[in-house]
């Protein structure tokens, strides 16, 4: 806990001061133009990447970076889901996997789960991952085979995503855009699913 006090004292000493004004702007309303949803996974910090900060982002993170089946029970990703873009209006939903996911992983070893009957469940919804997996990148080496897998969640959960009934119908009006990113940890890079070639490409051209 050390660290976290030591952060949040630095925080309020350096950081804060030097953006009370934004804080103020921000403290009774906000309104991020993008959803963002990815894996729980503490090596994807989001601000850090895509340089941005308070306001800019309403994310939701799980396990896997799911969005459940429409038409299941509600949970937290849907209604997440549904507040941003029935209320905050964001223009933008990005969907976005990482190299060396543990939930891909367990996924693909269901061994690994076998203590835990609530992961065991909820990895139930990565199987369509299964049936897009992507063509293998030498540039992944060894983990091409389960970058093809991540790859192929991205596109699973995109899929899931654009069937939420919010984003189908704002995706329709022009409101909205949904995208799927592939996070590698290891070159900080980003590719972006071309939904046009069926292929990840390089967010930066
Ligand atoms: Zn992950």
């Amino acid at each position: 806990m050390e660290q976290l006090i030591e952060g949040h004292k630095r925080f309020l000493a350096e950081i804060f001061p030097a953006r009370r004004s934004q804080f103020h702007l921000l403290s009774d309303s906000q309104a991020p133009e993008f959803l963002f949803i990815t894996c729980s996974d503490s090596r994807i910090v989001p601000d850090l990447i895509l340089g941005t900060g308070p306001g800019d982002l309403f994310i939701s993170r799980n396990a896997g970076n799911v969005v459940p089946v429409t038409g299941q029970d509600v949970d937290g990703v849907t209604a997440t889901i549904e507040y941003a873009v029935e209320v905050l209006k964001v223009k933008h939903a990005i969907l976005c996997g990482h190299s060396d996911c543990g939930a891909m992983k367990a996924a693909i070893d269901r061994a690994a789960l076998e203590k835990l009957p609530k992961a065991s469940r909820w990895l139930r919804h990565v199987e369509a991952a299964f049936s897009h997996r992507q063509p293998l990148n030498p540039a992944d080496g060894a983990h091409a085979e389960l970058a093809s897998l991540i790859r192929g969640n991205v596109i699973a959960q995109m899929l899931n995503l654009r069937a939420q009934p919010a984003v189908a119908h704002a995706v329709v009006a022009g409101q909205l855009a949904v995208h799927g990113w592939y996070y590698d940890i290891l070159t900080g890079r980003i590719e972006r699913y071309d939904e046009h070639t069926r292929r990840f490409l390089p967010l930066l051209g």
